[in-house]
């Protein structure tokens, strides 16, 4: 590990006043970025870490939907009764991330600033059409994962919290690593007021939606109709855990689950 200089402000404008040049980046539960870290992947001038400013860790629940500060751990929206009466495929596919120790350290800012192409988190956004706040603006879910670990965020750009409307019908289903419990195959299915969206994770560099579902479920939603859709292979993955192949045939199948326990709630 480089050496670095290290602030734990108590507020979001002190954080801000903080994270001044290029090689500054904020900290959450470290579960990334401090491994990258560690291993000498990223090196960083200045850590400011976000744990001390209390009001990036709340969970917000109305009529419309959940709005979740981007500190706000794995474990607390797992465990959230609102959260879990308003979104139950929210919790659920918190609750479903890591280990207890990766789920009380690990929080929603960092897993989307971090847009591993194997994360959960981001299959929810992109699932669910959530709203990405940040100190400067608001970035839809469509605009936000641009790539391979790349998101639309600017250098020092601070997400506050992600809000999430209420879906009629929804579920994350993955196909996970064994070790880590990431996504080899994850689909996020849902039933919105703009239509059903299918967001797949694990299967590219980054998530993205699955149209040809989307239109298959859009005609009948049932578990049959996402089962019959043959996805293309077209930049899917391949590596030791499953060829381009085995990872398309698998969005079709996890999609078809996931619809199974959106309807059996
Ligand atoms: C063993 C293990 C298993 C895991 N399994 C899963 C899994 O099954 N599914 C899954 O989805 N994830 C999994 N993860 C990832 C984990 O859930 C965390 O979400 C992820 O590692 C990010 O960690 P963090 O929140 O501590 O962010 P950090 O590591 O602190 O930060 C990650 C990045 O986000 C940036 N950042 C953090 N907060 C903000 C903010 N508010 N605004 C702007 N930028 C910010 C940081 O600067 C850094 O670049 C696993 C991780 C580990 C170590």
């Amino acid at each position: 590990m480089y050496g670095f200089d290290y602030q734990r402000p108590a507020s979001r404008d002190a954080a801000k006043a903080a994270a001044t040049g290029a090689d500054t980046r904020y900290l959450a539960g470290g579960q990334s970025l401090i491994q990258a870290m560690r291993l000498r992947l990223s090196q960083s001038e200045r850590l400011v870490d976000l744990g001390g400013i209390a009001d990036l860790k709340a969970i917000k629940v109305d009529a419309s939907g959940v709005t979740i500060g981007a500190m706000a751990t794995h474990a607390s929206v797992a465990g959230n009764a609102d959260v879990r009466r308003a979104i139950p495929a929210l919790a659920e596919l918190a609750g479903g991330i890591g280990d207890p120790m990766v789920r009380n350290m690990g929080t929603i800012g960092g897993s989307i600033a971090n847009a591993d192409p194997a994360a959960c988190y981001p299959a929810g956004v992109l699932g669910l059409n959530a709203t990405i706040h940040t100190d400067r603006r608001t970035i839809a879910a469509d605009a936000f994962f641009t790539g391979l670990y790349e998101t639309a965020l600017q250098p020092g750009e601070l997400i506050t919290a992600v809000s999430f409307p209420t879906a009629q019908k929804a579920a994350y289903v993955k196909y996970k690593q064994p070790a880590s419990r990431f996504a080899l195959v994850g689909v996020f299915v849902a039933q919105t007021a703009g239509g059903v969206r299918v967001a797949v994770t694990g299967a590219k560099g980054h998530v993205f939606r699955a149209t040809q579902i989307e239109e298959a479920l859009a005609r009948s939603f049932t578990a049959d109709a996402a089962k019959a859709v043959k996805m293309p292979t077209t930049d899917v993955n391949a590596d030791l855990h499953g060829s381009a192949e085995y990872r398309a045939a698998m969005i079709s199948v996890m999609a078809s689950r996931a619809v199974a326990a959106a309807l059996a709630r």
